[in-house]
């Protein structure tokens, strides 16, 4: 063995396609979080939180063998029992799991809610990479077209909250009903055959199989074919005519706009009624940023009872890069000790602060101009400055930092237990940041 002190150990590059995360990207994401957190309370969703490895059956009995996802995307491994494990690809499989094996019917209709880490073994590019995030909203056991309704609801006030809906257009279709859907499907079927010389090869595969994803294929080559295409609108029963009309009343009941688009399908047998997607121009061809619909079936082709379902997500990456600006993390004070006996001071008087509920921060060492400079970095609001002077008169000095005015303040009062976060902030601003305190 080599015993040079100077060789260096190889560090382990990143798996292709994942992702680390500080500054502007991950502040985006946390961003997004956030806001998805607040309003999935706002519409009453509970949190639920669900593996992020299953059985790998989970996903290719509910996804279908024929899917892009289960064919060549997923992330499947033996585990040391020698059982098909896989990382989860999406969130519906799993809920939809977690909703069998835990009995969860009792709470039906059950709205939740999720966020997390997908993995799918894709080509990494813009917009699109090998462990990607989620946030996730269902409704099980309804079969209301209000719960349809009240998801896109979430959806849109979601995007504007984000103030990313700009640009972004809701389109909407309807699969119809098992009946329904049967009809269209010959007929697709029908149209096809007697045009198949003109379909792709990956279109022709799919003849047998999925014939309704045909209808949304992104090969210039179909597309003649696949536009000229009957919609379902001649094959949808009364019902089911009923049931999109419902769902289209309440979005515009609740003033969201939408748009039809009769060549949006989901594949596979259990999708019924409405199929939905966002879409936006600004993405390049990664154009889908929250996508769902209805899967009637989904639960019973799982092995539970049969059970409505109906549920969307949304790329957590894709909306961050959709965001106007960068939210900054808000930081109010900056503590600036100067001298030891100062430094105790000033980790008592800043615990205080943040237990009030103020956002502190303090340098873990400096001199007072070091810490000065960085206090005008951090883009704080004000410096809180404790000395010597300080310290013998029972006072700090609140530095607003944009204006350079400053002030004393009388410590025992800012300390006092009994202050919370808004009367603190006016004893310490008051004055000095040109606020009118009074008016509040
Ligand atoms: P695409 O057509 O872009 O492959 P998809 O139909 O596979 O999307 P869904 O399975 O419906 O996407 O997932 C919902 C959302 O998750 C997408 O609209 C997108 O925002 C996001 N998403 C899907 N795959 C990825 C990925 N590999 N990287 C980043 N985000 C992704
Ligand atoms: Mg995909």
């Amino acid at each position: 063995m080599s015993k040079d002190k100077s060789a260096k150990i190889p560090t382990p590059q990143p798996v292709r396609g994942t992702q680390d995360m500080l500054g502007d990207f991950a502040d985006r994401f946390a961003h997004v979080v956030e806001t998805f957190e607040r309003v999935r309370r706002l519409y009453g969703y509970k949190r639920v939180e669900v593996p992020v490895i299953e059985p790998t059956a989970v996903f290719a009995r509910s996804l279908g063998e024929t899917t892009d996802v289960v064919s060549k995307e997923m992330y499947s491994f033996e585990d040391r029992g020698g059982e098909s494990i896989t990382l989860r690809p999406e969130f519906t499989a799993g809920i939809a799991r977690a909703y069998i094996t835990n009995g969860w019917q009792q709470f039906a209709p059950l709205k939740v809610a999720t966020h997390g880490p997908l993995f799918r073994y894709e080509r990494p590019q813009k917009g699109r990479y090998r462990q990607f995030h989620q946030l996730d909203a269902e409704v099980l056991g309804s079969d209301s077209p209000l719960a349809d309704a009240e998801l896109l609801v979430f959806a849109d006030q979601l995007l504007k909250d984000l103030g990313i809906s700009e640009g972004v257009t809701l389109t909407l279709n309807t699969l119809g009903d098992a009946d329904s859907r049967e009809a269209w499907r010959a007929a697709l079927v029908e149209h096809f055959m007697s045009h198949r010389g003109d379909l792709s090869e990956d279109s022709l595969a799919r003849l047998d199989k999925n014939p309704l994803r045909i209808l949304d294929s992104k090969d210039p080559r179909d597309r003649p074919v696949a536009d000229s295409a009957p919609d379902i609108d001649a094959y949808l029963t009364g019902e089911a005519q009923d049931f999109f009309g419902a769902v289209t009343s309440g979005l515009d009941a609740a003033g969201v706009a939408w748009q039809r688009n009769a060549r949006l399908v989901r594949g596979l047998d259990y999708y019924r009624h409405t199929a939905f997607e966002f879409v936006t121009d600004r993405l390049g061809a990664q154009g889908t940023v929250l996508g769902g619909g209805r899967y009637d079936g989904l639960i019973e082709a799982l092995g539970g009872p049969p059970t409505p379902a109906v549920g969307w997500a949304a790329g957590i990456e894709r909306l961050g890069m959709l965001l106007e600006s960068t939210p900054q993390d808000f930081l109010e004070f900056v503590l600036v000790p100067v001298g030891g006996e100062a430094e105790m001071l000033c980790l008592e008087l800043q615990a205080t602060l943040r237990r009030k509920g103020l956002s502190c921060d303090m340098g873990f060492r400096g001199n007072l101009k070091k810490r000065m400079q960085r206090a005008d970095a951090s883009g704080a609001v004000a410096a809180i400055i404790i000395g010597e002077d300080e310290m013998r008169e029972g006072e700090i000095t609140v530095r607003h930092l944009a204006s350079g005015q400053q002030a004393r303040r009388n410590l025992a009062e800012i300390r006092d237990a009994r202050a919370g976060a808004t009367y603190t902030r006016k004893l310490l601003l008051e004055g000095i940041d040109g606020n009118n305190w009074s008016a509040e």
